[in-house]
């Protein structure tokens, strides 16, 4: 597979690092809240990437954290009376829920912040150690951006802006902030009133850890200094991905990801769909309208990932459309091939455009187009092949996730409405015009409509 990587420019071939495992890590979920399709769209991205890998045939290692301790996680606790750990459990099973049914395998290591305050304070307490970190006055450490050369690779900050940083010598409390505040980072926050409860003991006094760090930390706990890749929305690059690139190659030494995948972002109506601009739809809202989750993750992928993706719940009624006919092409394919038939081998046959688009920079609107063009030339094969098509188009829903909806099987048309059907079927393609018409008017007195397509016809009951 080959993919683009934001660091790099460049699209690149994804080999694992070990030579067996490919081990990627994904930034997951702020918990004070129901995640919202936005967010989705980067969990359901990482999923059609990891699934590709795997149906490519190559193992894979996926951590994903859950950020259950930072500043709005507890803002947004103590507004509910709740202890931190009861309200991001609520919020963390929600997300468990709604990754299921849309269809997201789970990561193999999903790691808690809260749960690695011990390494984070090591991590802090190595820093501070090799210089790339200091403690302030209110008992807050921060990272010190002028000792590390490289910072600001990664979301191409120009010299203005590092200059900007340098001299300024301001600091950044809050875990969020624009390029054109650059400055120092916090790695831990001094206790303040505003956090309640949510404090833990460090060698520079009580507090808790910044974002930044956590993402650090865990990553090398389960992936260490080296591994494949990391990713996460756009928003991420900075400065959040910028931040733990200068916290971990600091800390750890060694290249940290080899490889980085940014998701643009999902918009609505031109914006940024986003928790705090409250302009965001949730799986259940759209559960709500009538949709099926399915249908919500059709939408997510039916645009490239490195495209802004607009949301509109049209969108929705046409994903429901498409899904109808990949399933109905692959109920008449299972049809034709009858039982299990045994392949000795494994082809994508009429499919391998689709399966090749996914693994050209993991191009998901052109693989579901070549489902389609796909299943029309499948219609044409028999036999062996036509059981060698299915096993592809198969093959590839399950690198989407995509399940299709079941309908209902076909009413049983009789033997002499098959019949005349068939005579008519004839005469049309002889060209027979006056005949067809008037056996199509037969038909539609016994009771069924036969409706014409380029490779055959469909009778339904009027
Ligand atoms: P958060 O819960 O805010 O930490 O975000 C979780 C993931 O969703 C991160 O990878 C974000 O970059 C991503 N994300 C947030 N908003 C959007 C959006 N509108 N479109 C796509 N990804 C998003
Ligand atoms: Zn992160």
């Amino acid at each position: 597979m080959r993919l683009y990587d934001t660091l790099d420019r460049e699209l690149k071939e994804l080999r694992p690092l070990d030579g067996t495992t490919y081990r990627f890590y994904c930034c997951g979920p702020t918990v004070y809240g129901p995640a919202h399709i936005g967010n989705f769209r980067t969990f359901v991205l990482q999923d059609v990437f990891r699934r590709t890998l795997e149906t490519g045939g190559m193992r894979t290692f996926h951590v994903r954290n859950i950020t259950d301790v930072d500043d709005k996680t507890i803002r947004d606790s103590q507004a509910a009376g709740q202890s931190l750990t009861d309200f991001t459990g609520q919020w963390t099973a929600k997300f468990h829920a709604d990754c299921e049914e849309l269809g997201l395998q789970p990561p193999h290591v999903e790691p808690g912040a809260v749960e690695h305050i011990p390494q984070q304070i090591a991590m802090i307490a190595t820093l501070v150690e090799k210089g790339n970190a200091y403690a302030s006055e209110d008992g807050s450490v921060y990272f010190k951006i002028a000792s590390y050369p490289e910072y600001g690779r990664l979301s191409r900050l120009d010299t203005r802006e590092l200059e900007l940083g340098r001299t300024q010598n301001e600091r950044a409390n809050s875990d969020e902030y624009e390029k054109d505040s650059l400055s120092d980072f916090v790695l831990w926050k001094g206790r303040k009133p505003e956090d309640g409860d949510n404090y833990w003991p460090s060698p520079w006094g009580e507090g808790r850890p910044g974002w930044h760090l956590e993402c650090s930390a865990m990553i090398a706990e389960y992936l260490g200094s080296d591994f494949d890749l990391h990713g996460g929305g756009e928003d991420l690059m900075f400065p959040h991905h910028e931040n733990e690139i200068a916290q971990s190659k600091c800390a750890c030494g060694g290249h940290f990801a080899k490889h980085w995948f940014h998701a643009t972002h999902l918009l609505v109506d031109g914006g940024k769909m986003a928790k705090s601009k409250n302009n965001f739809y949730t799986l259940d809202d759209l559960k709500a309208k009538g949709f099926t989750a399915m249908e919500v993750r059709y939408v997510l992928i039916g645009a490239h990932y490195h495209k802004q993706l607009n949301f509109t719940l049209d969108s929705l009624a046409g994903a429901r459309e498409a899904m109808a006919k990949l399933a109905k092409g692959q109920r008449s394919l299972a049809a034709k091939v009858g039982g299990e038939v045994q392949l000795t081998s494994v082809d994508f046959g009429p499919f391998q455009e689709a399966w090749d688009s996914l693994n050209d920079n993991l191009n998901t609107p052109g693989c579901l187009g070549g489902l389609f063009t796909g299943l029309r030339e499948a219609a044409k094969l028999e036999g062996v092949e036509a059981a060698k098509a299915l096993a592809g188009f198969n093959r590839i829903l399950r690198a989407l996730g995509l399940t299709l909806p079941e309908e209902e099987p076909e009413a049983e048309v009789p033997a002499e409405i098959r019949a005349i059907a068939e005579e008519r079927w004839a005469a049309r393609t002889a060209k027979d015009w006056a005949k067809a018409d008037v056996m199509r008017q037969q038909l539609t007195g016994l009771g069924w409509n036969m409706k014409d397509g380029k490779e055959g016809y469909e009778l339904t009951p009027v």
